[in-house]
């Protein structure tokens, strides 16, 4: 007999408090990190309530539509897939999202591209921004929201991804000042259109090391969004070159990337001789994760 079955709850059968603790403890033996969080999470969506709320109800019996909710979202969450895709939302700078497959979980370090964005624009009227890959919209629409003279071009070769972006836009009430554009970066943007601001987070991941990721992200985040090629450079080194010609004297390119690709882009954004010294800019774990050149 498994030895967790005995193990005695404090916690009527069948109650909230009681499925709380079994959603723990299976979904931690399936290995995921931060489990306790996630059950609470998928029994306040279950419930429809909030966690305050929930601590609160550790008596009630677990309502039957409730259960059955909750029990098909384990399962979904013990195969691993994320758990925003689960909600159907996820939280980006303190904003709701709409999270589907089709787009990348924005991941918190996104924030620091934001913030710098943000900063560097915040004395610009009406600037015009370009967001390359712009996924499920997470920087546009946030850069949208908070620069509220913005305007920002959102360009993503996935039709879906775009379309995801757009109900995003419209979810956080920006919608007019977000233009989609399906396109493989540049390529469709209007050669006399220039830019204030390029910012990008785009796919940086060397194609081979895709499959040892965790399986929330091997298996169930869009490829094309991780994918960066043999040496995962393959888009950044395209934006370095590409972005000169579309932003305005003194824009500025921003750009996310792995730590481990930060010296490799200081010099190939060198090599252009088209911009200024780039700065590195660190996220809260202190790593290099941002790069800002303002061209020349
Ligand atoms: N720019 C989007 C984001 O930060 C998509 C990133 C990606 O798919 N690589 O969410």
């Amino acid at each position: 007999m498994n030895p967790l079955t005995l193990k005695e709850s404090r916690w009527p059968e069948g109650s909230v408090g009681a499925e709380s603790e079994h959603l723990r403890r299976r979904l931690g033996q399936a290995g995921i990190e931060g489990a306790a969080s996630d059950a609470a999470a998928l029994l306040c969506w279950a419930l429809d309530c909030d966690r305050s709320y929930l601590a609160s109800r550790g008596e009630e019996a677990l309502p039957p539509e409730a259960k059955a909710r909750l029990s098909e979202a384990a399962s979904r969450r013990v195969r691993r897939e994320p758990l925003a895709y689960i909600l159907g939302e996820r939280e980006f700078w303190s904003l709701p999202f709409g999270a589907e497959p089709s787009g990348l979980i924005t991941r918190p370090e996104t924030e620091l591209l934001v913030e710098r964005a943000a900063a560097l624009l915040s004395g610009a009227a009406a600037p015009r921004i370009l967001d390359l890959g712009t996924g499920s919209g997470a920087i546009g629409v946030a850069l949208a929201k908070e620069l509220p003279g913005a305007r920002v071009v959102a360009v993503d070769s996935s039709g879906p991804a775009l379309e995801l972006a757009v109900r995003n836009a419209l979810r956080n009430g920006v919608e007019d000042r977000f233009e989609p554009v399906r396109s493989d970066l540049f390529e469709k943007i209007p050669g006399d259109e220039s830019f204030d601001a390029v910012v990008s987070n785009p796919p940086y991941i060397a194609s081979s090391e895709i499959g040892g990721l965790m399986p929330e992200v091997a298996r169930y985040e869009p490829r094309e969004a991780l994918d960066g090629g043999p040496d995962g450079m393959r888009f950044l080194r395209r934006i370095v070159h590409e972005a000169p010609a579309r932003l305005k004297r003194g824009g500025i390119l921003l750009m996310e990337m792995d730590p481990a690709q930060i010296s490799w882009c200081v010099a190939e954004v060198r090599l252009t001789r088209a911009y200024g010294e780039p700065m590195v800019r660190r996220d809260l774990a202190g790593r290099d994760r941002v790069i800002e050149s303002e061209t020349v």
